[in-house]
Order: structure tokens, then C-alpha cells, then sequence
């Protein structure tokens, strides 16, 4: 069985790799030829902790292999992932252009029987659009099944996620694609639920947008606390003790940002309205979400007083540790909300310095970029940390406080004991507690 993978941005490569690795032959393309180019050499173009090794290892094994060529990798394969990006629109809805556009490719080169897989995470319903657009458009007779295999990677443990899956969901119509899915899982047997096709859609729907309302309900309890004397720290481990709750996914902070739960909550939302069901709860977690920048600017208002010509050093741009990904990263809002109000900003991601550059280049003295965290608080007159990376958590603080002009630590995602920076000198504010 041949397997081709279509897309091979963050779910593709990962996919495409670990499917190599766990025995199969994979080839992988993407209209992007410098993504292409950079893999068949080994390299990857995304940071993804083991990645990289992983990707060498199945090119020189000779199972795993890369193309410009999107009709001769259709045509060579038997199944066939599609992992091309499905963005936010204007009125909330998942762009399916991409998928159409794949879906009208594998039409045209339908040359013998394949399984079309969805990985991207698509609305309910698509299996039938891709269905109907490969029928109307396909030339040769070759046969084909739609199914729907989503991703439940995490940016950062893609590969370990990948390797070692809570479920493997398969949403099949045939007994023919599931045969060839479950061929393809045979390591993961016993994590396999097998699914109509619409139920799988759904599965990573419902599964994001409760995991983004997991952490927007947290948040909201953290105002609750910041009103009164009770540390959010503590309230969600009480919560987490109850095993129906689970303490994972209730950390207080920023909120939630990255390709998926923003865009996902609010898909699920227009899908909602689009098919007469008022999904006003996950309205509420979007809203909830949303609000999370401007009460942390509030913060730095509160400890700056006024914002204009400050040097303010910000440390962490990706939209989580471990990875070198903003796309909707808090970050982004808060320093454009911060260069609004004039400050100097001085930013530090141990990874994700070249793609926020790409957005928000450097224009000193108004954004610097430095090379390490200790760069970014020279002589600054607030730290905000903005993303929990673990070089922050075990910073030098005592250094910190000596290069600052002013010691003040506006922490976001509650890296530190607020006793333990007191202690230092530090005038310090977080999230939900005292
Ligand atoms: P991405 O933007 O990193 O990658 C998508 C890739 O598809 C790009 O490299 C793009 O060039 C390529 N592409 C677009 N149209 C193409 C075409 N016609 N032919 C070949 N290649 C094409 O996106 P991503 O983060 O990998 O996400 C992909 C999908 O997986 C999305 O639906 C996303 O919601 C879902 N998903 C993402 C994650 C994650 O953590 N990033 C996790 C689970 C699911």
C-alpha cells in the first residue's frame, strides 16, 4: 500500500513521517517547493521536537520520500491523507478551498482505487462535498471511498501524540476503507473507534471546542479570583482532584491561542447556526477568550501607569511552549496593543523570533528582537511573560532584577511563585491570584 500525503505543514509532516516509521511507504508533497525541497534533504521547516532525526532516519531507510509533483503522487498512491490548511473566514466558517482544490486534483488522476482520508479538521458534512466533487470531476473510472481520520496531535509533542494515541477515530461508510485504515493503525488496534463518517467529523469539533472551553471557563474563574483572596492556582487543583474534571487544560493565562481552538470554536459555531442549532455556549468561550489581552493589558496599565516611551521587554511569542508556531498567538495582539500605546518593545522566543519578524519586523528603537531573555530586560521597565517556556521558569531572577530599570514582572501564564519574586524585590502580577 502506497501512502500519499497531501499538505506536509505541521499535521502533514508529522504524519507523513511517523506513518513512515511505523513500516508503511509514504510520499508526501505540498504546492509549497521550498517546504518539499527542505524535506527531501532531511530538513524541516517547522520546529517540532524529534522531528527532524525521525524524518532523516525514514529518508535513508528509503520508505519515505517527498514531491513537487501533487497528479504523479495521486496517482502513485492507494490512500491518500489529506492534510491541506482549512483557515478561518470572515463570518467564522472553515475555508474548504484548499480541500476543494485537493479534492478536484485526486478526481483528475483517479487512476485506480483509493481511500481519500480527511486528517485536516473539516465541518460535518464535508465527506459528502469531497464525494460530490470527485464524482462530478473525475476522468479515469478508478473507484474510491471517502473517510474521515481527524488529528489530535499538540503542537510541540506532535510526535509522541502521533506515536501514541489516546484514540485513533476512523469514520468509514465502507467496509473496504475501514479495512484499509485499520491495516494502516494495526500498532494502535486497541485505541481504534470506528465511526460513520459524520461522527468523526464531529468527534474533533466537539473535542477542540471543549478543550477551549475548559480553559475560557478557568479564565473566567481567574477574574473571579482576582476579586477576592482566592488563588486560581489552587482552585483549579481542587477542581482537578475530581477525576470527572481532570486538571488538564485548566491553567489560567492568556488564553488560548494557535491554528486550532480559535478557528475550530468558531466553525463549530457557523456550523451550528448553519444547520439551526444556537451554540451561544461556545459563543461565550470565544468572547471570554477574546477578552483575555485586554485585561492583561489592564495589568501593565496598572503596574506602568502610563505605557508610552516604556521599555518593555516581552518574553515568549509562540502561542505555546515548545514550538515556533504564532499563529494566533496572544502575542501578537498585545504587542500591537502595546506599540498603539507607544511603547519600546523588546522581544525574546527562544524559537519563534523568525516568524513573528516575518509579521512584526524589527524597527529599532521601537521593536528589538534579542538574542536571549537577559538582552530583552536590559534596562527595561516591565517584564511580561507571554509564553510559559521552561528557560523563563528557571530564569536567573536575581540577574533579572539587576539588569531591569525598574523590577516589575507582569506574568501571564503564572511561571512564578509570587512569594519567591517578592522576596527577590520584584513587584510582581499574574493571573488570578494575589
Ligand atoms: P499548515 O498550514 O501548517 O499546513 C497545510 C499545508 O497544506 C501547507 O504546507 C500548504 O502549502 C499545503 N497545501 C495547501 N493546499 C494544498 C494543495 N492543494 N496541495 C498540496 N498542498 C497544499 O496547517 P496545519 O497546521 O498542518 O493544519 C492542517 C490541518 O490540520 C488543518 O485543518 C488544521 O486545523 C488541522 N490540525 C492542525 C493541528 C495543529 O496542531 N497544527 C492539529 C490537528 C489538526
Amino acid at each position: 500500500m502506497k501512502i500519499g500525503v497531501i499538505g506536509t505543514g505541521y499535521v502533514g509532516m508529522v504524519t507523513a513521517v511517523c506513518l513512515a516509521d511505523l513500516g508503511h511507504d509514504v510520499i508526501g508533497t505540498d504546492i509549497d517547493k521550498e517546504k518539499i525541497d527542505k524535506a527531501s534533504q532531511g530538513i524541516c521547516h517547522i520546529y517540532e521536537p524529534g522531528l527532524e532525526p525521525l524524518l532523516q532516519k525514514n529518508l535513508e531507510k528509503g520508505n519515505l520520500s517527498f514531491s513537487h509533483d501533487l497528479e504523479e503522487t495521486i496517482r502513485a498512491s492507494d490512500v491518500l491523507f489529506v492534510c491541506v490548511n482549512t483557515p478561518q473566514r470572515e463570518d467564522g466558517s472553515a475555508d474548504m478551498c484548499y480541500v476543494e482544490s485537493t479534492s478536484r486534483s485526486i478526481a483528475e488522476n483517479l487512476n485506480k482505487y483509493k481511500v481519500v482520508v480527511e486528517k485536516s479538521t473539516v465541518p460535518v458534512k464535508t465527506s459528502m462535498w469531497i464525494k460530490r466533487t470527485i464524482s462530478l470531476y473525475k476522468k479515469g473510472g478508478g473507484e474510491f471511498d471517502v473517510a474521515s481520520n481527524p488529528e489530535f496531535l499538540r503542537e510541540g509533542t506532535a510526535v509522541a501524540d502521533f506515536m501514541h494515541p489516546d484514540r485513533v477515530i476512523i469514520g468509514v461508510e465502507t467496509k473496504r476503507a475501514e479495512d484499509v485504515l485499520v491495516k494502516i493503525y494495526d500498532t494502535f488496534k486497541d485505541k481504534i473507534l470506528v465511526t460513520n463518517i459524520d461522527t468523526a467529523e464531529l468527534i474533533k469539533h466537539a473535542s477542540n471546542s471543549f478543550l477551549a472551553l475548559k480553559i475560557s471557563y478557568i479564565n473566567l474563574m481567574a477574574e473571579l479570583c482576582e476579586k477576592t483572596d482566592a488563588d486560581v492556582e489552587l482552585v483549579a487543583k481542587g477542581m482537578g482532584l475530581d477525576e470527572r474534571i481532570g486538571e488538564r487544560f485548566l491553567r489560567a493565562g492568556l488564553g488560548y491561542g494557535g491554528s486550532c481552538f480559535p478557528k475550530d470554536v468558531r466553525a463549530l459555531i457557523k456550523i451550528g447556526e448553519d444547520l439551526g442549532v444556537d451554540l451561544a455556549l461556545l459563543k461565550e468561550v470565544d468572547r471570554i477568550n477574546t477578552s483575555r489581552i485586554q485585561s492583561y493589558i489592564a495589568k501593565v496599565k496598572k503596574a506602568l501607569w502610563i505605557i508610552k516611551d516604556k521599555k518593555v521587554a516581552v518574553l515568549g511569542l509562540a502561542f505555546k511552549p515548545e514550538t515556533d508556531d504564532i499563529r494566533n498567538a496572544p502575542s501578537i495582539a498585545l504587542i500591537e496593543e502595546l506599540q498603539n500605546e507607544g511603547a519600546f518593545l523588546r522581544l525574546y522566543d527562544p524559537e519563534a523570533m523568525d516568524n513573528m519578524r516575518s509579521i512584526t519586523p524589527e524597527d529599532p528603537p521601537k521593536i528589538v528582537y534579542t538574542e536571549n531573555p537577559y538582552d530583552a530586560v536590559k534596562d527595561a521597565n516591565a517584564v511580561l511573560i507571554v509564553t510559559e517556556w521552561e528557560e523563563f521558569r528557571f530564569i536567573d531572577l536575581p540577574k533579572v532584577k539587576d539588569l531591569m530599570a525598574n523590577p516589575i514582572i507582569i506574568d501571564g501564564r503564572n511561571v512564578f511563585d509570587p512569594e519567591e519574586v517578592r522576596n527577590l524585590g520584584f513587584e510582581y502580577y499574574s493571573v488570578g491570584r494575589q
